[in-house]
């Protein structure tokens, strides 16, 4: 049985670097067998120098001749891949069990479905696939006998406060009245509201609690990750949104709580280190070392909690409105902001305009029934060229 193979999608980035870690302290469990990146082809090569991975893949295939290169000159045997393709082939194949899906936005929604398809354990940190195509994701699950464990702090937390019944996936349980999704509130959780729209993308990219990519940094900031993630949590756990609330706790102690009939409220607490859930889902249902030095409440002192603010956040308004309509609106959603955010980060548009970009796509482009993957992929470039169009309006 041991060591399993494990393909990281999306190595290169925040959660990939830190699942090598945790796999790194359990060679007799884990050997990683492919490693994923777009472009970052250094730290690629430097990734399979240490782990020695059977396969590399380049999403870029522009680049897949340098990493050989590189390679070589390492004197690592690791074969070459390059392209969207070979990502799905080393997400499918049989030498690796474990699938780690890392990869940030909607290009991670093929690899991460072609693992489920496989009936893999399938590590999901790219809430954009789910997001994007929730009902369908969840059925490939079911029908092909995979297992889905969230990476996401929340969703991992929720999951762990589950009665273990509903942890397998095996039906709704009675007794849930509410899930309460924590979330810090971000850098601009009190700055005031007429600093917001000259903030700039480091300012928004320094998280006070978690270190991450730019594009989950800056959504943390607009709130919209909260809005993700309610949308993840819905599909994840089959609750309606009205069961579903986001408390803001600004010390990223409790990762989220789940609500029963009785009055019980079970929570998850650990440091804001992304190697527990990380850990956790690794090893289910046993527990693993992950290197997370232990919480010290003493000297945390308090935990503090408010209601958020959706005038400060619209983007978390958004997302209750696009799961309520359903379909292809979160899609459509997720596809906006994304072009909004990368426009904020070029510095072509101001972070007040992510939501009022966001809102316009949402409300444009037609909600449709998302009965296969071809309408969301279609939802998903209709709402792009929408928000291409409208970001000409908001330049600077
Ligand atoms: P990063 O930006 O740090 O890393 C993204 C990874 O995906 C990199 O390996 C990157 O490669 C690769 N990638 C980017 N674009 C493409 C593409 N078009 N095709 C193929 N590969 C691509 O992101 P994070 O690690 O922060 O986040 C990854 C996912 O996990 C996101 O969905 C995020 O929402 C989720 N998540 C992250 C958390 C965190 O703490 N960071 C917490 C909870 C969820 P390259 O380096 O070459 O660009
Ligand atoms: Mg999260």
């Amino acid at each position: 049985l041991y060591p399993q193979g494990v393909t990281v999608l999306g190595a290169t980035g925040s959660i990939g670097l830190s699942t090598l870690d945790v796999l790194a302290r359990h060679p007799d469990r884990y050997r990683v067998f492919a490693l994923t990146a777009h472009r970052s082809i250094e730290l690629l090569a430097e990734l399979c120098q240490r782990h020695s991975p059977r396969y590399a893949v380049l999403a870029d295939v522009q680049g897949v001749g340098e990493l050989r290169t590189r390679l070589a000159a390492l004197g690592c045997s690791t074969q070459v891949l390059g392209g969207a393709q070979a990502m799905i082939d080393v997400a499918a194949a049989a030498e690796a069990p474990v699938v780690m899906a890392a990869v940030v936005g909607a290009a991670g929604l093929l690899p991460a479905l072609a693992a489920v398809r496989a009936g893999k354990r399938v590590l999901l940190a790219n809430k954009e696939a789910l997001v994007m195509s929730g009902r369908l994701f969840m059925d490939a699950v079911r029908s092909h006998g995979a297992t889905l464990l969230p990476i996401d702090s929340e969703h991992n937390a929720i999951f762990q406060c589950l009665p273990p019944a509903m942890q397998a996936g095996s039906g709704v349980d009675r007794g849930i009245t509410r899930i309460l999704l924590t979330a810090s509130g971000g850098p601009f959780r009190d700055a005031p509201l007429d600093t917001l729209a000259n903030v700039t993308p480091d300012q928004a990219c320094a998280h006070p609690n978690w270190s991450m990519g730019r594009k989950i940094s800056v959504d943390s900031a607009t709130m919209m990750n909260k809005g993700l993630e309610l949308i993840e949590a819905h599909w994840l756990f089959g609750l309606a949104p009205a069961h579903i609330d986001v408390v803001i706790h600004p010390q990223s102690v409790i990762h989220s709580m789940v609500e029963y009939v009785d009055g019980s409220v079970l929570a998850q607490l650990g440091n804001p280190d992304m190697r527990t859930p990380i850990a956790h889902a690794l090893g289910w249902p046993q527990r693993i070392v992950s290197g997370v030095s232990p919480l010290e409440l003493c000297k945390i002192g308090r935990l503090d909690f408010s209601a958020p603010d959706f005038t400060r956040f619209p983007c978390l308004r958004l997302a209750y409105a696009a799961l309520e309509a359903g379909g292809t609106a979160p899609a459509v959603l997720n596809a906006a902001n994304e072009v909004a955010v990368e426009a904020f980060l070029q510095g072509r548009i101001r972070f007040t305009d992510i939501a009022s970009l966001n809102e316009y796509v949402l409300t444009h482009v037609n909600s449709q029934a998302a009965s296969d993957l071809e309408i969301v992929l279609a939802a998903d470039v209709r709402a792009r060229d929408e928000a291409k169009a409208r970001l000409h309006t908001l330049e600077r």
